[in-house]
């Protein structure tokens, strides 16, 4: 009993769940602070520590200025058919799929570029929504075509009367305050069969199990808060009266920060080859990196 506590820490950060004893999962220094992953043994979803981002405001500021130097709206045409056919196979591997007479909502769109490439391809009515500015400003620039909101999903579903066939929410979750609160305004802006596409990181991946704290991509200390499995996902979508209704996993994950080329690079990619070929042989849900979930009004 006694080792066991001393890995318990009473934290003054409680889960979204409103559990406030956590586990230590990993810990990491990045640039000279320490980062710690903890996970919430009632929900079984994962916290950084300390929290990145705190209020809604802060999220507009930091999104800002990280876009403005990210190269993002340099795609070329490749590099635009290839996100969005991604796009397009992590939907239809839960059921979505697009139709010319839907309306759709990205929350979480940044410069537009896959709304914009998915709205070319099957016609749909598009509305992007994102707290950056300067990515919205280029958007507005590049795709004249789509309605382009600024603001939290919360005040746009407290000013709009629109609803949606669609709302897509790619890899926005993990970098929100509260949860809960969140697939709450997505659900007010669904018609009554509408469909949420959700996008996240997999805290329940073999890769993250073996990677932990190394698994950076997507941890992405600095910017995530929670990280979801299946599970926990599905607890939080129905804290919002939503019902997740298909779920998956995917992986095509990066590490731009390894030179595959190099000593280090070329062990981590052969880790990699061999751990995802060990993927295949767990459950379903540890397979991939990445959840991808189809939610509806329950
Ligand atoms: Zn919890």
């Amino acid at each position: 009993m006694s080792t066991r506590r001393r890995f318990v820490l009473k934290c003054t950060f409680s889960c979204w769940c409103g559990n406030t004893e956590s586990i230590v999962f990993a810990a990491q220094m990045v640039f000279g602070r320490k980062f710690v992953v903890l996970r919430c043994p009632a929900c079984s979803t994962h916290r950084i520590v300390p929290q990145a981002i705190r209020t809604d405001a802060e999220a507009a500021s930091h999104y800002s200025s990280r876009t403005a130097d990210s190269g993002l709206g340099s795609y070329d045409k490749e590099r635009r058919l290839q996100i969005t056919n991604l796009a397009m196979r992590r939907m239809a591997q839960v059921g979505i799929h697009f139709t010319q007479d839907m309306d759709v909502l990205d929350v979480g769109c940044a410069d537009a570029e896959k709304l914009w490439a998915l709205k070319e391809k099957f016609g749909f009515a598009a509305v992007g929504l994102d707290v950056d500015e300067k990515a919205l400003s280029r958007a507005k620039s590049m795709f004249p075509t789509i309605q382009l909101e600024k603001g939290t999903i919360l005040d746009f579903a407290s000013r709009t009367g629109r609803r949606f066939d669609v709302v897509v929410c790619s890899a926005i979750i993990e970098h929100v305050v509260d949860p809960i609160v969140f697939l709450k305004s997505v659900k007010c802006l669904l018609k009554p069969n509408g469909q949420v596409f959700l996008l996240t990181p997999n805290s329940a991946s073999l890769h993250y199990y073996l990677l932990r704290a190394y698994w950076r991509e997507l941890l992405a200390i600095g910017e995530h808060i929670f990280l979801f499995n299946a599970e926990s996902l599905n607890y939080c979508a129905h804290a919002a009266a939503l019902r997740m209704e298909q779920v998956s996993t995917s992986f095509d994950v990066t590490y731009p920060y390894l030179n595959m080329k190099d000593l280090k690079g070329s062990l981590f990619s052969l880790f990699m080859k061999l751990s995802k070929m060990i993927s295949r042989t767990v459950s379903n849900e540890m397979q991939g990196d990445i959840l991808v979930a189809r939610l509806q009004n329950e």
